[in-house]
């Protein structure tokens, strides 16, 4: 007689919810596993970001955490960068200028280990950003990687799909609505968390963009609200951090001040093509949500529910680690043999 397929649901076709399929579907043996989500890529946030690995509002979440789901994801963005396809998924190395303001503190030790490499900026590079008006005094030089989610996601998607996952177009009101439907529900809803679950604290952080042809623009400059953030094909002009801001329309006075400060680090980006601007909701909340929850229908029903979501500016930087432990929890769920929810 053939075993009972476990079933798992994931909500949500962001970066999160697809590193998160692909992971469970690569590892767990006879699963039933569907992506449900309203939108896909290249309608999601990750696809519209910079793609950067470097970690950028994460809230106060435990900072050997973050440590840990950023090495993860470095790991596994390395072996992709050594592959023979990564101009296709669009995996690079990125270096990067952080300039800061003389009052801003940087820690060194909080990124011991994390990224490829990390020193202060010499006072050459210093003045290569430094004008009349702006003298630029200290910074901190980062070699990273970017993962471009427009060329990543479609990659995920086809993964999974092709080991036999499935997706399903569609909204779901609410996790509950799951229950006695599938045995594990992997939460990954972005922004929207709080409208399917109870979590009131899920905020979005509105980003404005630019994305321009800027091919020699090689390095990404950061200062402040402004960054510059190089593609593979492509260079993203940002930004702004507006909390609690639902606005998804392009703001001109945004415009305005993201041109205005990035022609400020690099002035030739006035003369780039403009190619798209574009709104994102980073989805901000005081600390990452990565656990497990048990619900009930309050009769015979139970679904296990794995949370992971509120990963602010650093959804893709934190992505592959966090379903490194989104697969963690399914394995202690299975060992546990705790899945008696459907029917
Ligand atoms: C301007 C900007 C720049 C950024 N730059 C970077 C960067 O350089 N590096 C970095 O690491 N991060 C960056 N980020 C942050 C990053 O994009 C996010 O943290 C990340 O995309 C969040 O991924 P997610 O999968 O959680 O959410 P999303 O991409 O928003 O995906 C959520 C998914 O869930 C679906 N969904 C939501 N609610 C429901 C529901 N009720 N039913 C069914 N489906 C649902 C949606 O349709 C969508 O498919 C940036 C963000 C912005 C806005």
């Amino acid at each position: 007689m053939s075993e009972k397929k476990l079933k798992i649901a994931v909500i949500g076709a962001g970066i999160i919810g697809c590193t998160s399929a692909v992971v469970l579907i690569e590892s767990i043996p006879n699963v039933d596993l569907t992506i449900i989500s309203e939108k896909f890529t290249p309608n999601t946030t990750g696809d519209g970001s910079g793609g950067l690995i470097y970690p950028y509002l994460p809230g106060s979440t435990d900072s050997k955490r973050i440590k840990k789901w950023i090495n993860d994801t470095m790991a596994y963005l390395k072996q992709h960068f050594q592959s023979s396809d990564s101009g296709k998924l669009g995996i690079g190395l990125l270096s990067m200028y952080y300039l800061l303001e003389d009052r801003e503190v940087f820690n060194y030790s909080d990124f011991d280990n994390v990224m490829i490499s990390q020193r202060p900026m010499t006072s050459s590079e210093l003045k290569q950003f430094s004008s009349p008006q702006k003298q630029w005094t200290k910074g901190v030089y980062v070699t990273t990687y970017y993962a471009e989610c427009r060329k990543l996601l479609p990659y995920l998607l086809q993964q999974f799909k092709s080991k036999g996952g499935k997706v399903c177009q569609q909204r779901v009101d609410s996790v509950r609505q799951l229950i006695g439907k599938y045995d594990i529900v992997i939460n990954c809803p972005g922004v929207e968390a709080g409208k399917c679950t109870a979590d009131q604290s899920v905020h979005p952080i509105r980003g404005q963009v630019y994305r321009v042809s800027a091919p020699w623009i090689k390095h990404c400059v950061m200062a402040g609200n402004h960054y510059i953030i190089p593609n593979s094909d492509t260079v993203v002009l940002g930004g702004t951090k507006q909390l609690n801001n639902w606005n998804t329309n392009v703001d001109p006075i945004d415009s305005k001040d993201i041109m205005d400060g990035c022609s400020q680090l690099i002035p030739s980006v006035r003369t780039a093509q403009i190619v798209d601007e574009w709104v994102g909701l980073r989805p901000g909340r005081h600390e990452v949500r990565l656990e497990r929850e048990v619900i009930s229908d309050g009769q015979s029903h139970q679904l296990q529910v794995i949370h992971n979501y509120g990963h602010g500016g650093s959804g893709v930087t934190l992505s592959y680690g966090c379903a490194q432990e989104v697969l963690d929890y399914v394995q202690q769920i299975i060992a546990s043999n705790n899945v008696k929810s459907r029917l």
